[in-house]
C-alpha cells in the first residue's frame, strides 16, 4: 500500500532500518534455527519493506530480503548446487489478496485455470536425487541456489524411500517437518537436561535435520511430505495433481488432502476446512498454496527473481505457542 505522506529521503532511511533489522531475524531463523521474533512479527516488517521498494522500485538494493531466498549455508556442511534453483513462494493474507492473484493469472493465461490447492506444511524445504531408483543425494534448500548436502541425516526418515520400485533417474523436492508429539517429546527432554528449547515445530525439524551427526537426526522422528517433481525422467506427468499421485505410487508420503479445483470454485470451503481442523491436525500448517495445476502453462507463467508465478500461499493467521502445546495435549 502506498505511503503517500513519505519523501524519498525517509525512505530511503527506513529502508535501510528495515533490511538491517530483517536480515538480523532472518539469520536468527535460517542459519540458527532460533527465530528473535514471530513470524507475524516479521512479516509485517517485510511487508512495509515490500511497499516502501514498490513505491520507489530504485531503492532496491541485492541485499534486501526481497531479492534473497533462505540464507546463507552452515559452511560445515558440503555444498550442493539446485541447478533450478529452490525458490520461496510468493504469499497473501485475505481472500480479497487471493482473488486478485488469480485474475491476473487468469489474465496472463487467458482463460479460468485449474488450480492444485494444498496444504502448506511448516517444515523445511528438501530436495532428494535419485539415480537408477537410488537415492544419492538429499540437501536442503540453503540459499535456493547453493544448499547443504544432508544425504545421510535423510537417510535416518522413514517415510524417505531409499530405493524406488523403478530404476528412476530425477529428483523430488518436499517438506521435511516434525509432528507436534515429536515436538513436544524432544522440548521436554530438552528443558530436563537443561537445553534451550525449540521455539516451534519447524525450527525443531530444521535444527534437527542440520546436524553434522546423522545420529542425532535419526533420534529425532522427522517424516516428510513429498510435494514436486524437478526432473522427470520418462514419467507421463503433465499436471501437478499427477505428479503428487505419481510420487505416493513410487513410495513417498504424500499430504493426502490435495484437490483440483476450477478457478476459486471450492478454494474458500478448503480454506475454511482446514483453517478450522488446523489445530487438530498431527503436523504444523501455516497456510493453504494454490498451484496452477496443468505443468506447461506453469512452465510459460515462469518465475521472478525470488518466487514462481504459478504458485501462492494463503496464510492462516499465527498460532499461538500456547495453542500448539494445548493441542497437543490433547490428542496424546
Ligand atoms: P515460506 O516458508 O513462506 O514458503 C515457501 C516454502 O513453503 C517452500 O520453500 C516450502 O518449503 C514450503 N511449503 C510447504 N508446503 C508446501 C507445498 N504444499 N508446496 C510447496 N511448498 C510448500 O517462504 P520462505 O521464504 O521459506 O520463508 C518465509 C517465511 O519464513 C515467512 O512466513 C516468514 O514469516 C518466515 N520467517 C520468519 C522469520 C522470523 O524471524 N520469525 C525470519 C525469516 C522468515
Amino acid at each position: 500500500m502506498a505511503d503517500e505522506n513519505i519523501t524519498k529521503q525517509a525512505a530511503n532511511d527506513e529502508l535501510a532500518q528495515l533490511r538491517e533489522t530483517l536480515n538480523e531475524y532472518r539469520d536468527a531463523y535460517y542459519t540458527k534455527d532460533a527465530p528473535l521474533v514471530e513470524d507475524s512479527e516479521y512479516d509485517k516488517q517485510y511487508n512495509r519493506l515490500l511497499d516502501l521498494e514498490q513505491q520507489f522500485p530504485d531503492l532496491v538494493t541485492a541485499d534486501s530480503p526481497s531479492q534473497l531466498v533462505g540464507d546463507s549455508v552452515n559452511p560445515e556442511f558440503n555444498k550442493v548446487t539446485h541447478e533450478i534453483p529452490m525458490l520461496s513462494m510468493g504469499d497473501v493474507f485475505s481472500e480479497d489478496e487471493l482473488a486478485d492473484w488469480s485474475n491476473r493469472i487468469e489474465k496472463n493465461v487467458g482463460e479460468e485455470v485449474d488450480y492444485n490447492v494444498e496444504l502448506k506444511i511448516d517444515g523445511l524445504a528438501i530436495s532428494l536425487v535419485y539415480e537408477n531408483g537410488i537415492l544419492v543425494q538429499g540437501s536442503t534448500r540453503g540459499n535456493g541456489t547453493i544448499g547443504e548436502n544432508v544425504t545421510e541425516n535423510l537417510k535416518t526418515i522413514e517415510s524417505i524411500p531409499q530405493k524406488l520400485p523403478r530404476p528412476l533417474s530425477f529428483e523430488v523436492r518436499g517438506e521435511c517437518f516434525m509432528d507436534k508429539h515429536e515436538f513436544l517429546r524432544l522440548n521436554n527432554e530438552r528443558e530436563a537436561n537443561g537445553e534451550q528449547v525449540f521455539a516451534n515445530p519447524r525450527n525443531a525439524a530444521a535444527g534437527s535435520l542440520r546436524q553434522l551427526n546423522p545420529e542425532v537426526t535419526a533420534h529425532r522422528k522427522l517424516d516428510t511430505f513429498m510435494y514436486t517433481i524437478v526432473t522427470f525422467d520418462d514419467l507421463n506427468v503433465e499436471t501437478q495433481h499427477e505428479a503428487l499421485q505419481t510420487m505416493e505410487e513410487l513410495g513417498f508420503h504424500v499430504n493426502p488432502t490435495a484437490k483440483v479445483t476450477t478457478g476459486l470454485a471450492g478454494v474458500k470451503d478448503y480454506i475454511e476446512h482446514y483453517g478450522e481442523l488446523r489445530d487438530g491436525l498431527d503436523y504444523g500448517i501455516d497456510g493453504v498454496v494454490l498451484k496452477v495445476n496443468d505443468l506447461a502453462t506453469q512452465r510459460s507463467l515462469g518465475n521472478t527473481v525470488k518466487v514462481p508465478r504459478w504458485e501462492i500461499a494463503y496464510k492462516f493467521p499465527p498460532e499461538q505457542a500456547e495453542t500448539i502445546v494445548r493441542d497437543i495435549e490433547w490428542t496424546i
